[in-house]
């Protein structure tokens, strides 16, 4: 094992080593631990934030614009460095190159978004607000602030939240997830080309240790984390007990209603790629079908079944693949467990992905299909996050919506019709955060922000584009007035009005 090579850290433009601890990185096509990442502890954390600390005053104070144009070349040096980058991805969270492209290609978006700084932060002006008075709010940032990510975005996750941070003056620590580290770290390099000052972008890898640091030290002002609802609402507690502002996303089931006007062939397509995209892995990923009415859900699983037996599996690097492995062995068990669960549960298994055969150790499951799918189901109500698509029969678009609004989690939804009227009730009245008509994936673009509802957020305000903006700035409103010189005033003491 000591050959393996060791993934570390990236702290003040420099790479680092840190922590005596270290984990395996495999690549989930062949189950072979190719790399290892050091797990970060307390004093390598204490390093990246000091450096962000130190680094804050002078980046405060550079220019906005100088900051945009930073993005900007960023941005280029990501297009440039795109096939590297997507084999990164690849070899460490599975997925499919032409899936890891996609991801990136969101991610530049947001570096896009960024280096729109000065508009951004061009703030709000009043004049004469009183006699001779006028008052203005700006967008001031706030100083060291921490990025918490997940594994399945190794790439798109971090870009939603450090370019707009560092493009509003903020300086950044960065914990990517240790499953699929080196995307960050690479990008971190190109960040450093591009002209970012050293510590302003920090990466720390790591784990539990690393993150706990992060929410405890007085030095981070605000925390903003992206994964399952358990950590996210961990995160939410710890960090705002700290101080801290924090904004935690967390996990999803998403619903696809599919009303009996539907065009079912096109709602199934859209369906296959939403639900299997990504081995399932994706928190805008569709996991369950809401068919309204039998006829409409007996055609949905006629397709479905159909369409299933056309997606190859493998290897996410070979070319022709639609769905590669899962994140990691344990992981690939877990989803084969919710099968046998949904089969004990009387749900009707009617396609079986387990029987998907993948030469080598990878951690393959085919696309699974369940009909009969009950609200009570665990695997109704639990995020699954693998290739495993529920159909649940309802009689109406009303019952379709209330089993959504009932569910713990409200990340994202939509609706295939053809009837306006029932797509505006349901935009309308539906109590989740993201929501398509006839889109599968309603994933905000980077001039919108993404949040999702109820048990899929935690804080006030959503990731990235406006919201971002303001998740990264304090505003600060002054009150501006020049008495004339020589002419004498007595004090008022009514409380000052603009009357
Ligand atoms: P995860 O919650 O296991 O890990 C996320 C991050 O938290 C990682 O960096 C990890 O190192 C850290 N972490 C894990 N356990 C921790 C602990 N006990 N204490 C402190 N930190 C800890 O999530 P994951 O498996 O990497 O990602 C999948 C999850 O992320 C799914 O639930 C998915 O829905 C969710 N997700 C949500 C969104 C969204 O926008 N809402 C986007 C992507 C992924």
């Amino acid at each position: 094992m000591s050959s393996t090579p060791i993934i570390g850290h990236f702290i003040n433009g420099r790479h680092a080593d840190g922590g005596s601890r270290s984990q395996n990185v495999y690549n989930p096509a062949t189950g072979i631990a190719e790399k290892r990442v050091a797990l970060a502890d307390k004093a390598s954390v204490e390093a990246a934030i000091a450096a962000a600390q130190a680094a804050f005053p002078a980046w405060r104070n550079t220019q906005p614009a100088r900051r945009a144009q930073v993005m900007n070349k960023l941005k280029q040096l990501l297009e440039a460095n795109a096939d590297k980058l997507c084999q990164l991805i690849t070899a460490e969270h599975g997925k499919v190159l032409s899936d890891a492209l996609g991801e990136l290609q969101r991610g530049i978006e947001n570096v896009e978004f960024a280096s729109y700084a000065p508009e951004l932060l061009k703030g709000e002006h009043s004049k004469n607000v009183g006699p001779a008075i006028d008052s203005w709010s700006e967008f001031q940032p706030l100083g060291v602030v921490a990025g918490i990510t997940p594994f399945n975005f190794p790439a798109m996750v971090p870009l939603w939240m450090w370019p707009i941070a560092v493009a509003c003056g903020n300086t950044f620590v960065l914990k990517p997830s240790e499953r699929d580290p080196s995307a960050s770290l690479l990008i971190a390099e190109l960040a450093l080309e591009a002209g970012l000052p050293p510590g302003v972008l920090n990466v720390v890898n790591g784990d539990k240790e690393a993150v706990d640091t992060l929410l405890t030290d007085a030095r981070v002002q605000a925390v903003s984390f992206v994964g399952s609802t358990p950590i996210a609402q961990y995160i939410y507690q710890t960090g705002t007990a700290q101080g801290k502002r924090v904004q935690a996303l967390g996990g999803a089931k998403n619903h696809a209603v599919v009303m009996p006007d539907a065009d079912i062939a096109n709602a199934v397509t859209a369906l296959i790629g939403a639900a299997f995209g990504s081995c399932g892995e994706r928190c805008m990923a569709i996991p369950l079908v809401v068919a309204v009415g039998d006829a409409t859900a007996d055609a949905v699983v006629a397709s479905l079944k159909a369409e299933i037996a056309k997606i190859k599996v493998g290897p996410g690097i070979d070319a022709g693949i639609d769905m590669g492995p899962l994140i990691t062995r344990e992981h690939c068990d877990k989803v084969r467990g919710y099968v046998e669960q949904g089969i004990r549960e009387g749900a009707t298994l009617v396609v079986d992905g387990r029987e998907t055969k993948v030469a080598g150790d990878g951690y393959f499951l085919g696309a699974c299909l369940f009909d009969h799918v009950k609200p009570g189901m665990k695997i109704y109500q639990e995020e699954i996050f693998g290739p495993v698509l529920g159909v649940v029969r309802v009689a109406s678009l009303q019952e379709a919506m209330d089993l959504i609004d009932a569910h713990e989690y409200g990340n994202g939804t939509c609706i295939f019709t053809r009837d306006g009227e029932a797509a505006r009730y349901f935009t309308d009245n539906i109590q989740v955060g993201m929501v398509g008509v006839n889109v599968p994936l309603p994933v905000p673009v980077a001039y919108h922000s993404f949040g999702g509802w109820k048990r899929s957020l935690f804080g006030d305000l959503s990731a990235y584009g406006p919201d971002g903006v303001r998740f990264y700035t304090k505003r600060k409103t002054i009150t501006q007035r020049w008495p004339s010189a020589g002419v004498r005033e007595g004090a008022v003491f009514s409380f000052p009005s603009h009357r």
